[in-house]
């Protein structure tokens, strides 16, 4: 029977030979999780002896794997800010770069005991929402979206996290007329909404895993926010804060649409890789 490290050894090199980066962290992810034991099981145990059906599994996640299909969809699960979230193909992969929204926030609102209203728009595995409210305690959080088969994974994400009680959703288009009448005003808005331009060029583990709608914003990637902004001074409570993600380059013209929209610019966030990546803005005071 193959050991751990020569199967590790092999899916590496399979891996390597795709051009996917990471290919020795992936190894080890698949193999543990056939295994179903930790990554650090297999740094551990290289000498153990892997059995027929977990060899089984192995193939079945290294051709998934070569298909691009991306780590998180195949174990189904990924870990974002501090909890685990389960992923399908149903919802935009958690990524670290969206971890720099909750930051901003947290450095904006300081108060971990208040009961802020937050809302999550477009929140698909509801990732920003309930790390919101693993941090703020007295909080509640609705997450909204389009997709149903989106909101089912939040509901379930809210409850695998213990955070079921203070967390709703509800179904709504941003792209249509009257889609927020009846949500009231939120402390919090948070949104990682879809920014690629039309004819931008993916990654094959986004462009084929993640669902288009969670992408691709017009041409040049900034529909959502032309359908946002408008609505969100009527979402926002007086003193309430609201932080948009965006993509590489586009910080420039996603302050310039929401100060046409009378909001207020109270900074941008940047991500561990050094590219602006959020946007803080607030109502205007009114006298
Ligand atoms: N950050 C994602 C990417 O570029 C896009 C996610 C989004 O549009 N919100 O792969």
């Amino acid at each position: 029977m193959p050991t751990v490290k020569i199967t590790l050894d092999s899916l590496t090199a399979a891996f390597e030979q795709a051009g996917i980066d990471d290919a020795r962290a992936d190894a080890r992810l698949l193999v543990a999780f056939a295994l179903n034991k930790q990554p650090v099981f297999v740094r551990m145990h290289p000498d153990c002896e892997i059995e027929g059906d977990a060899a089984e599994k192995i193939e079945t996640f290294k051709r998934r794997r070569l298909n691009r299909e991306p780590v998180s969809k195949i174990i189904g699960t990924r870990g974002f800010w501090r909890l685990d979230f389960k992923v399908t193909q149903d919802v935009l992969d958690p990524r670290p770069d969206s971890e720099t929204l909750i930051e901003e926030i947290l450095k904006r609102k300081t108060d971990k005991t208040a009961a802020l209203k937050i809302l999550d728009l477009g929140t698909g595995s509801g990732c920003l929402a309930l790390s919101l409210l693993s941090e703020y305690l007295n909080a509640s959080a609705t997450g909204a979206d389009s997709s149903e088969k989106a909101l089912q994974i939040a509901r379930e994400n809210a409850a695998i996290n213990g955070l079921a009680a203070r967390f709703k959703t509800v179904q709504a288009d941003w792209n249509k007329d009257g889609w927020s009448d009846g949500f009231g005003k939120f402390d919090i808005v948070i949104s990682n909404p879809p920014y690629v331009g039309d004819n931008e060029q993916l990654d094959p583990e986004v462009a084929l895993y993640d669902p288009k709608q969670a992408l691709f914003a017009g041409a040049d990637g900034l529909d959502a926010y032309r359908a946002l902004f408008p609505v969100l001074g009527k979402l926002l409570a007086a003193d309430g804060l609201a932080v948009f993600e965006f993509g590489k380059g586009q910080h420039e013209a996603v302050k310039a649409l929401a100060e046409q929209n009378g909001l207020v610019f109270d900074g941008f966030g940047t991500d561990l890789g050094g590219i602006v990546r959020c946007i803080a803005l607030k109502t205007a005071k009114t006298a």
